[in-house]
């Protein structure tokens, strides 16, 4: 169990920033979910609901998405269903139930950075920014190659444009972590091939969406597929073998740009 020494709900970014970064052990929270299953000794523990953050808002050219938003808004949003598929709202609805998903938040599932994440995988094949209060806004594919620096997540925004995106993933069991996700979005010929929970963290198979996108005629879907698996690196945890993982990538590759064609 965690432990926490003082409680602060800021009431500015700034403020919230200036005392995560003054001691070493200040702690942001989200829902607290993953905070809760260690047991870190937090100094100040920071609590973000007073700076507006829960929305999800159609903004000029973006959908903008505060850090504070639930993994369940993200889920039940009816603008996030009627765009890119509705892949945002498919690659929250197998995280443990409702109740865990009413509590999670995605500022935090970012920030993160965890390897068997399945909204990464799916913001990732979108074309997706981040901002954070003292990196500012960037992509997101480059947040998550960055190294760990303290800083808050703010917000997350979406571009919102004709793409259309497709999530598959694998569990050994419903609710457990996924032992494979995958998302592949579509972009007129453009085409963005991403596979996480490698089990490391979702990664852009440049290469065989390079491959896709220029392709005048798609019909051989295991070429993409295996140019995908060849070109990123899987690894074995108690979940599922290297080897099984990149065998069962292929097939949700192939059904996920199926599904797309
Ligand atoms: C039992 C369990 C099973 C899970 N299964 C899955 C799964 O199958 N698929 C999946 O994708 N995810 C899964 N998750 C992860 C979950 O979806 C959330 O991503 C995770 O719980 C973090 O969200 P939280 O709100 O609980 O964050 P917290 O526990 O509050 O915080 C987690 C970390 O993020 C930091 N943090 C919080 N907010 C911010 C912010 N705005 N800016 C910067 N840092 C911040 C905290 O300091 C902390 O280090 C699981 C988590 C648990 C506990």
């Amino acid at each position: 169990m965690f432990t926490i020494k003082e409680y602060v709900k800021p009431n500015t970014i700034n403020e919230a920033y200036e005392i995560l970064i003054s001691k070493k052990n200040n702690t942001v929270i989200g829902g607290s979910a993953f905070l809760k299953m260690g047991s870190k000794k937090i100094g100040t523990a920071i609590d973000l609901s007073n700076l507006n953050l829960n929305y999800i808002k159609d903004k000029e050219g973006y959908i903008e998405i505060g850090a504070y938003t639930t993994l369940r808004d993200l889920e039940t949003n009816q603008l996030l269903k009627e765009n890119f598929k509705g892949v945002i709202p498919n690659s929250v609805k197998n995280i443990v139930g409702v109740q865990f998903r009413n509590i999670a938040n995605i500022g935090a599932s970012v920030f993160s950075k965890y390897g068997f994440s399945d909204i990464i995988t799916a913001l990732l094949a979108l074309d997706t920014e981040v901002e954070l209060a003292k990196t500012g806004r960037i992509k997101l594919d480059e947040f998550l190659n960055s190294s760990y620096e303290k800083d808050i997540l703010t917000k997350i925004f979406i571009k919102k444009n004709q793409r259309v995106a497709v999530y598959k993933d694998l569990r050994n069991s419903v609710s457990d972590y996924p032992i494979l996700n995958v998302s592949v979005s579509r972009l007129e010929d453009n085409f963005k091939i991403c596979v996480g929970a490698r089990p490391n963290r979702a990664k852009i198979a440049f290469k065989a969406s390079r491959e896709l996108s220029n392709s005048k005629e798609v019909t051989d879907l295991d070429y993409y597929a295996n140019i995908a698996s060849d070109e990123l690196n899987f690894g074995t945890n108690d979940r599922a073998s290297k080897d099984y993982r990149k065998a069962i990538s292929k097939i949700l590759i192939k059904r996920a740009i199926k599904e797309l064609l």
